[in-house]
């Protein structure tokens, strides 16, 4: 294989370009966004199996470096009363959960795709592609590009998805919209370095305080999909209030410090299962390939994870199609699983009283009997040869 075409310069596309190289690939980027991929939420949580992938392709300082660690998450209801304290597995305490700002995570992860030799152009929007043994793709500004495969790593609405299978499934919304928000020395009296996370009378909502004073928070809202996203910051503020109306939640006093120009709201959506990954020289990673709800906090790390595996297919099985099987074979389960895991989390929208008791209670036993080691600490052996497993 001599060059691989990867569509789409998020997370997902920018990793997959570093794991190519590492893997001693040719790899573009063709991004669609004329600077680069949006910033939506202002930060995110690499949960210990995304810094594990990133290890294997020698990437991880690129997290360590700026971010802070996340090893835990204290729950607590409406009434501000202890519901448990949820530990985030981790190998050890260094390699654990690390919260980066968003816009860290991009800027750090194009500069080391270029330092590698990743050429990344920006303003390519994929439109088209055409498939005779190598692969063609067609830009929106009239332009091509020729490959041997084309990897689409272009988020929720994945072109790539559709060309692959014109009746691939779309994503779903979940009914949920997420809030969130930034905002310095306002939090003084909590704990850095952990989540806390509050489940009070109408929504939950969370936040985390950063070493050097910087609280960022969410909130998840049961509501229309365009609802809070299309609000203005000021209806947004007014909305935010009123959900906590009566309830005594730290995470409050945050929102309520906010400026506007750093409150974001967006509508969450779910893609449970892509029947189709790979056809006519491309495939999927990332968002395209699974969406889950920001709940799991896995879409980033599930993103990375994806883009080793299939990097170390490609290096280990000549035939590609052979090493796109494979590919499938060793991801599908566990993306799958995880967008599961998400769904359950959503429980009921609005709940009574009664409802809320019985969540409560839910959440304390599962802070005591956490099911998430499967999912945080998958560990990824760059050294071992798939070949064989192929
Ligand atoms: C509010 C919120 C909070 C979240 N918090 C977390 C968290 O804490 N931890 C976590 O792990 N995950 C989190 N996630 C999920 C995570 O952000 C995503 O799973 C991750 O960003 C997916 O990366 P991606 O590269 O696949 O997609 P994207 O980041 O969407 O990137 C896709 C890129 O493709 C480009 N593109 C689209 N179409 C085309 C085209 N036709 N041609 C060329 N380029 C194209 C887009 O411009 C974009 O740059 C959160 C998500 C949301 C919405």
């Amino acid at each position: 294989m001599s060059r691989v075409l990867v569509v789409g310069g998020g997370i997902a596309g920018l990793t997959t370009a570093i794991a190519l190289r590492h893997a001693g690939l040719e790899a573009t980027v063709s991004e669609a966004h004329p600077i680069g991929a949006d910033g939506k939420g202002a930060f995110l949580t690499i949960m210990a199996n995304g810094l594990d992938a990133l290890r294997a392709i020698e990437a991880e300082h690129l997290v360590l470096d700026r971010s802070f660690t996340s090893n835990e998450v204290r729950m607590r209801n409406g009434h501000d009363r202890r519901l448990g304290v949820l530990s985030i597995p981790s190998p050890d305490p260094e390699h654990g959960p690390r919260t980066i700002r968003r816009a860290d995570l991009y800027r750090v992860l194009v500069e080391e795709a270029r330092r590698r030799g990743v050429e990344i152009q920006h303003g390519k929007r994929l439109v088209g592609t055409r498939y005779h043994g190598s692969v063609t793709a067609f830009f929106g500004d009239g332009t091509r590009l020729g490959g041997d495969l084309l990897i689409g790593a272009d988020g929720v609405r994945s072109t790539t998805r559709t060309l692959i299978d014109p009746n691939a499934p779309q994503p779903a919304y979940t009914g949920w919209n997420i809030a969130m928000g930034a905002v310095r020395d306002a939090l003084t009296d909590n704990h850095r370095d952990c989540y806390y996370m509050y489940f009070g009378r109408r929504a939950t909502c969370g936040h985390i305080t950063s070493p050097d004073g910087e609280t960022w928070w969410f909130v998840n809202v049961p509501c229309g999909e365009r609802d809070l996203a299309d609000a203005s910051p000021a209806q947004l503020r007014q909305r935010l209030g009123d959900l906590f109306a009566g309830d005594r939640i730290g995470t409050v006093q945050a929102i309520r410090a906010t400026a506007d120009e750093n409150l974001t709201a967006t509508a969450c959506y779910q893609l449970p299962t892509v029947p189709t990954w790979s056809r006519a020289g491309m495939t999927l990673v990332g968002d395209a390939l699974h969406v889950a709800s920001p709940s799991t906090t896995q879409g980033a790390s599930m993103a990375i994870e994806d883009a080793v595996t299939l990097a170390q297919c490609l290096r280990d099985v000549p035939d590609t199609t052979a090493a796109l099987q494979l590919y499938e074979r060793l991801r599908r389960e566990r993306v799958e699983r995880v967008v599961r895991s998400g769904f359950r989390k959503l429980g009921p929208r609005v709940p009574g009283p009664v409802q809320r008791l019985l969540r409560d209670r839910a959440v304390t036993r599962r802070t005591r009997h956490p099911d998430i080691d499967w999912l945080h600490l998958h560990h990824i052996d760059w050294d071992s040869d798939l070949s064989a497993t192929g």
